[in-house]
């Protein structure tokens, strides 16, 4: 894939990628692991009877481009891994970063100093068993905000959170270390299905609001509206003091166009030049100026995830936070919900290079009054199965608004890793169920999205200085589902239809129009079989329907699989309340009846602190 280029080193012969990957493979579960195995396999064996990594470089790299240009959606899927795996191992090293002129440096607008790092308490399990009035499982945007809203109504709370607890302090400094750290199996759960769509979440205290780039939507009034309408949830036309709370909390301002940086300016003149709709985004980063890097923390934390704001908020009022326990099955007695029993990792961390599927110990933790899930969309519907609860509806109805980056090369030099991350949308698509954003990825990550195997690859990163990149994400009708294998490991499915393929098709399209617009020479669509678009084919593409396993997507908001709806037809009342079982109640993502069309971690906040709000009420 890197065989060496006008200063990129070569990889293998003078840069070790295999050896950091293999070592941050360490962190992913086992059954993440024997995928990428079988994956591999197929890979080496693909050339059959010749073996990839037998054959000489000019081989190599003419069969990579007979797999970028196949009609078979597999080699398409193996390359992507392929991409994946030698970006991730090379793009981080340092100097690949130099040649390229790469460096991602967080800073906030005025100069100012970071706030002083808020105490999160003792973390350690205290012994075999704890007791509390209510036990929250899950520390990210539904858990944290459960968990200060219940303490502040004076109930003692433990909060239980599967990863680790870092913050400014803290953060690993290298990406793949990061990755490893802070995501559930290494960044690599895949919603399974043709395409294969990556399905990243967070593992660690904060939850996904840790890693993600901070844009903050309220759900669209008619999407409150359908989901009071056909899914009975009365309140949720009725959130405006809830979000309202929120942005004051976690000061959520508008990025400035003068400091966004030219990547979200390129997306906001490329839209008004063809008259589309769209502002700057509102984030919980203050007047964070730079740099592009919150997949792997804020290391200024001018990000208000939720490690920094709510879970401080949640132990000032007497919350106990418990890291490094993973949940394991709810403890049910006479039809209640009592409690949660919990592996612990050692000494409730673990590290790249320490596999946490080993050194577990029991832990209990016994919740007097209630049981709140909030693991997230993946988590929760976990939880419930493995716990025989929630009956036939759990992990049903996975949304995850499928999104496709569509990059584009600027004559000007870009250099979006000096600007906000995420940091412009259009909305002009609505009526299509598309929000665009423009949104700039990291090198680790962005280098796979870019065209061309070999040094083709090679000369779009010496160029990634110019590049350019837009998010098209798309409310989806399309549903999948969670799982478990028969080992009791997690799964994620989830079918494209047609229809959502094509919708995409045509955002891809307007995101196109959107680059030339502004400048743009050329545009990658991540669609097999075309490579870059130049403005004269663009008609063409929008003429050519392309099969759902032809788009290249990634998803960042999975929601749905333990919704609100009426009994039988969901898993929870409009109250949280889990049907079946007393005192169990879920304050997340799951709970969304639909695809919420906008970045979801708002209504995720609002969610659970309407929630909360009555289960405290409900104690009194
Ligand atoms: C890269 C990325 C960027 C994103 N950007 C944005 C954005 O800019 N704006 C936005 O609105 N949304 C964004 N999102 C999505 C958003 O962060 C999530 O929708 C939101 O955090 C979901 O909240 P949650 O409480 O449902 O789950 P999470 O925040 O994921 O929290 C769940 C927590 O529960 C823990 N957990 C799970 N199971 C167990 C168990 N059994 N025992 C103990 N702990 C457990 C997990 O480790 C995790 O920490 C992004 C997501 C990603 C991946
Ligand atoms: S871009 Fe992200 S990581 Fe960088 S300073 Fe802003 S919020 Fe922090």
């Amino acid at each position: 894939m890197s065989p060496g280029l006008d200063g990129l080193p070569a990889a293998e012969r003078e840069l070790d990628v295999s050896g950091p990957v293999a070592d941050f493979l360490r962190s992913v579960s086992p059954r993440a692991l024997a995928r990428i195995r079988l994956g591999l396999r197929a890979f080496e064996w693909l050339p059959f009877p010749w073996r990839f990594s037998r054959l000489d470089a000019t081989a190599r790299e003419d069969f990579l481009l007979g797999m970028e240009t196949s009609r078979f959606g597999l080699h398409h899927e193996l390359l992507l891994m392929a991409k994946v795996f030698t970006t991730l191992g090379n793009a981080v090293a340092p100097q690949i970063e130099e040649r390229i002129g790469f460096t991602a440096t967080c800073a906030l607008a005025d100069g100012s100093a970071p706030e002083p790092v808020a105490p999160l308490g003792a973390t350690e399990p205290a012994g075999e068993e704890e007791e509390c009035d209510v036990v929250i499982v899950g520390s990210g945007a539904g858990g944290a905000v459960a968990a200060a809203t219940l303490a502040e109504a004076g109930l003692d709370v433990i909060v239980l959170e599967a990863g680790e607890s870092f913050n400014r302090e803290s953060y690993p400094a290298e990406p793949l270390d990061a990755i490893a750290r802070l995501y559930r199996d290494g960044g690599l759960t895949i919603a399974e299905g043709r395409p294969a769509i990556p399905v990243p979440v967070a593992r660690t205290v904060g939850g996904t609001t840790v890693v993600n780039s901070g844009t903050c939507f309220r759900a669209p009034d008619p999407v409150l509206e359908d989901w009071r309408r056909r899914f009975g949830i009365e309140w949720a036309t009725e959130l405006a003091a809830e979000f309202g709370e929120a942005e004051d909390f976690l000061r959520v301002a508008p990025v400035d166009p003068e400091r966004m940086g030219r990547n979200g300016q390129l997306a906001m003149e490329g839209a008004a030049a063809i008259g589309a709709s769209g502002g700057p985004i509102s984030r919980n980063a203050g007047s964070c100026v730079q740099c592009s890097s919150c997949p792997f923390g804020c290391e200024i934390d001018a990000k208000r995830g939720m490690h920094v704001s709510y879970l401080p908020r949640a132990v000032a009022a007497g919350a106990r936070l418990r890291t490094g326990v993973e949940a394991h099955q709810v403890i049910v007695e006479d039809g209640r919900a009592v409690g949660v029993r919990c592996n612990t990792t050692a000494g409730g961390t673990e590290s790249r290079g320490i596999n946490r599927f080993e050194s577990r110990r029991q832990y209990v933790v016994r919740g007097r009054l209630a049981t709140v899930v909030a693991g997230g969309a993946l988590g929760t519907p976990e939880l419930l199965l493995r716990s025989g609860l929630g009956g036939r509806q759990v992990g049903r109805n996975l949304h995850i608004h499928p999104a496709c980056w569509v990059g584009a090369r600027y004559e000007e030099e870009v250099r979006g890793w000096e600007g906000v991350m995420q940091s412009y949308y259009i909305d002009q698509w609505e009526p299509q169920r598309l929000l665009l954003e423009a949104t700039f990825t990291p090198l680790a990550f962005g280098g796979a999205w870019l065209p061309g195997v070999g040094r083709a690859h090679q000369r779009s990163m010496l160029e990634f200085g110019r590049v350019s990149s837009i998010g098209v994400h798309l409310s989806d009708a399309s549903s999948g589902r969670i799982d478990l294998t028969n080992a009791g490991a997690l799964r994620a499915r989830y079918k494209l239809t047609q229809a959502d393929a094509d919708r995409l098709v045509f955002g891809i399209a307007r995101a196109a129009e959107i680059h030339f617009a502004a400048g743009a020479t050329e545009v990658y669509p991540n669609i097999a079989r075309v490579g870059a678009l130049t403005q004269e084919k663009l008609p063409s593409f929008e003429s050519t329907r392309f099969k759902p396993s032809e788009l290249r997507l990634e998803a960042f908001h999975p929601m749905g699989t333990a919704r609100i709806s009426a009994e039988g037809n969901g898993v929870c009342a409009s109250d949280g309340r889990v049907y079946g079982t007393h005192d169990l109640y879920v304050a997340d993502a799951s709970l969304f009846p639909t695809s919420v069309g906008v970045n979801p971690m708002m209504t995720v906040v609002a969610f659970a602190a309407r929630i909360a709000a009555e289960l405290a009420k409900s104690a009194e």
